[in-house]
């Protein structure tokens, strides 16, 4: 894939990068390593002071980086906007919260005959993150900043459609005072990534992004035997159930179904609704799809702008049409417009059978699949009936079928009432196809730490008891 900025709003290519020679990412791989050497000297509290400095950029550059991830991939102004100031919010947790994450663990010492014993946690070293184009802010920021925090040093290696973006965030970490390569862009394709891996100096991966790119990295990690975190892609259910709100439900189901311009793994993208309710809510949440104006993301009046690439278009119309072709019902939507631009309008398909790829696949764009159950039995089947497990959406008022579901859907969260959001607070992750590990909270900050046993033994008597013969 060529390095380039290309403006999904009109097709044009307006910025494109050479891929950095085996030179220059050795070299970068060297200051990677030397500034790890520097950065796991410094405090907490110093390393605190450059995020927190990191989040001030940020939020004093919002409307100007913001205008820069909208032209280089289509989401929204007002998206990308609030993307910046969440990745502003993240820096500030790490910054506040990593002292209490990294101190040392006390364990109990007499169990283990020890005088003293607990749980240290230290950097590992350059990490490599390979990371999407859909939050090109965010999904960078929710690896880099609890890393810095915990001392290791970052290798971006981000999507091939975002390259500025990926350069302003190398540039924002130097401003904020890290040291020379404690965050270095790496401008490559993603054919690089194994030789990068195969470094004994760079000692982890984390990739978000699609299962196939997953596969790749975790079998070059795993013949380097290093450690890696794996966000892949998701088809996240969405049950309503007869007691829920079914204004509200319609209302959330658009949000996370088009946020993003549909582009976002943790999208609700199948709507499991009970059959009791399934006419109502499909009439109220096709309405709600139709009404939503599709157009230029630069527009404030938006709600939807372009998908970020023709490849990607193209690719949700012809699950669409799979479906039709083989006895789908399309609600509203379904068509492909003529014109500049990567647009796609939001669609509702109902009547799925297995066997057609939306029943299975991931759909990445504004395209909802409508699913009739006849039992809370049948909608966790549909709900867990994909490869993926990522995020899960239910919508009852019934406390007991809530404590139902969040032990049911087998993903990496469940949303009751609400739609799938990541926070710093909260772990994020998925199981089966969506992955492994966890990123956010200190669940993911320690991802990416060496969790090291301490046992100090009472001197000569404690060490000389052979209590620890193994
Ligand atoms: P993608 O094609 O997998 O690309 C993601 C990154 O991986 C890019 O930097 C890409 O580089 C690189 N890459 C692709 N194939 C690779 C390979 N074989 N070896 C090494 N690197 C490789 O995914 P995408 O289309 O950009 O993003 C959409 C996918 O990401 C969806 O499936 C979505 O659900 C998933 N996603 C998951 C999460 C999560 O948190 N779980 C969040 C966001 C997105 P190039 O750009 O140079 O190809």
């Amino acid at each position: 894939m060529p390095i380039a900025t290309t403006n999904p709003a009109t097709g044009q290519v307006l910025k494109t990068y050479d891929e950095m020679s085996d030179e220059q990412v050795d070299a970068a791989i060297d200051r990677a390593d030397l500034a790890f050497r520097q950065l796991r000297e410094t405090t907490i509290a110093q390393r605190g002071r450059w995020l927190t400095a990191a989040a001030d950029l940020l939020e004093a550059e919002r409307d100007e980086t913001a205008r820069l991830m909208t032209t280089e991939m289509g989401k929204t102004y007002a998206a990308a906007k609030a993307e910046v100031t969440k990745c502003a919010t993240a820096c500030r947790f790490y910054a506040a919260k990593a002292p209490e994450m990294l101190a040392d663990e006390p364990a109990d010492a007499a169990a283990v005959k020890a005088r003293r014993a607990y749980v240290r946690y230290q950097p590992l070293g350059p990490v490599l993150a390979v990371m999407p184009w859909n939050f090109p802010l965010w999904q960078v920021m929710r690896f880099a900043a609890p890393a810095l925090m915990a001392g290791n040093t970052g290798l971006l290696k981000h999507a091939s459609n975002v390259p500025q973006t990926a350069l302003y965030l190398e540039d924002l970490f130097r401003r904020a005072g890290f040291p020379e390569g404690a965050f270095t862009t790496l401008l490559v394709g993603s054919e690089t990534v194994d030789r990068i891996l195969s470094d004994p100096r760079v000692r982890a991966a984390t990739l978000t992004g699609s299962e196939g790119a997953g596969r790749s990295i975790a079998a070059s990690a795993g013949r380097e035997l290093k450690k890696t975190v794996l966000e892949l892609g998701g088809s996240d259910p969405f049950v309503v159930m007869p007691s829920a709100d079914l204004d509200k439900a319609a209302e959330v189901a658009t949000t996370a179904r088009c946020q993003n311009n549909g582009q976002s793994c943790i999208a609700a993208k199948r709507f499991i609704v009970h059959t009791d309710v399934f006419d109502a809510f499909a009439e109220k949440f096709a309405a709600r799809m139709s009404a939503l104006r599709v157009g230029d993301p630069m527009d404030e009046h938006t709600d939807v702008g372009p998908l970020a690439s023709e490849r990607g278009r193209d690719e949700i119309h012809a699950q669409v049409q799979d479906a039709v072709d083989n006895g789908a019902t399309i609600l509203c939507g379904g068509e492909k417009p003529a014109g500049d631009g990567w647009y796609y309008p939001p669609t509702v398909v109902t009547d799925l059978r297995p066997g057609m790829r939306m029943w299975s696949e991931e759909v990445f764009g504004p395209v909802a699949g409508l699913y009739r159950v006849a039992s809370y039995e049948e909608a966790i089947e549909v709900a867990n009936g994909t490869s993926f497990g990522l995020g899960s959406n239910a919508w009852t008022e019934d406390p007991a079928e809530q404590e139902r579901f969040a032990t049911d859907l087998d993903a990496g969260n469940v949303f009751i009432n609400g739609m799938t959001t990541s926070y710093p607070e909260l772990p994020f992750g998925g199981v089966r196809n969506s992955g492994y590990g966890r990123e956010l909270s200190a669940v993911g900050m320690r991802e990416f730490c060496n969790t090291k046993t301490v046992w100090v033994g009472e001197g000569e008597a404690g060490a000389g008891a052979g209590a620890h013969a193994e």
